[in-house]
């Protein structure tokens, strides 16, 4: 399954919505979206007329984008997420929020999910004390994430730390031990997706 190695200010202009998915440079006024907010290609002027089926099927693209998922991981989640008892879209985020790549990347150790997926691909973190390098592996309460011992000294995570933003409050930070806790399963005002989650569901039901 090949992974999209485009350019990913692309992707943020065709949902016309930040996706965060390029780090620092989302954050500052040098987003290509501050600075073209137009569908990219030669005739991304023109934001023609959308039909509900495209509005819901956006609505999904968008959600999978932000967090980097194939689709068949996506629709995985999105199955079990029916499953459970409650809303099925919060949980549906729930699930994609507690995944490890996410988590590593919310407690500020990458700057985005993709480097965070990297990070966790190549093993620098474990989780409760045991090297786990599965970006999908889901966390659940008091799992304690951290930055394995023989990767405490790598720049790139010593400089994410030192950058990083402000820490979801499902999350507790560690900055002595580099590490995180999981506090608590995000409730839907913690989880900024950019989203309209009853769309998701809605597409998926339909589909
Ligand atoms: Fe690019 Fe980030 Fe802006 Fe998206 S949010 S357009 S990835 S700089």
């Amino acid at each position: 399954m090949s992974r999209y190695t485009g350019p990913v200010c692309r992707l943020c202009r065709a949902e016309g919505a930040k996706l965060f998915l390029k780090g620092d440079r989302c954050y500052t006024e040098k987003c290509s979206l501050n600075r073209r907010n137009s569908k990219p290609g030669q005739h991304g002027a023109k934001r023609g007329k959308i039909t509900e089926y495209g509005l819901r099927l956006r609505e999904k693209q968008k959600l999978r984008r932000f967090y980097g998922l194939h689709e068949v991981q996506f629709s995985t989640l999105f199955v079990q997420a029916t499953k459970m008892a409650g809303q099925t879209g919060h949980n549906f985020l729930q699930l994609l929020e507690r995944r490890l790549d996410n988590v590593v990347y919310r407690l500020g150790f990458g700057k985005s999910r993709a480097e965070a997926r990297q990070l966790v691909c190549h093993g620098h973190f474990t989780v409760n004390g045991r090297k786990l390098d599965i970006p999908s592996a889901r966390l659940k309460v008091g799992d304690v994430v951290a930055v394995a011992e023989g990767s405490r000294d790598i720049d790139i995570i010593k400089e994410n730390i030192e950058a990083k933003k402000a820490v979801p409050a499902w999350l507790e930070f560690n900055a002595n031990a580099m590490s995180g806790t999981v506090a608590s399963n995000p409730l839907r005002e913690q989880i900024d997706a950019p989203v309209d989650e009853q769309l998701v569901v809605e597409f998926y039901a339909r589909n």
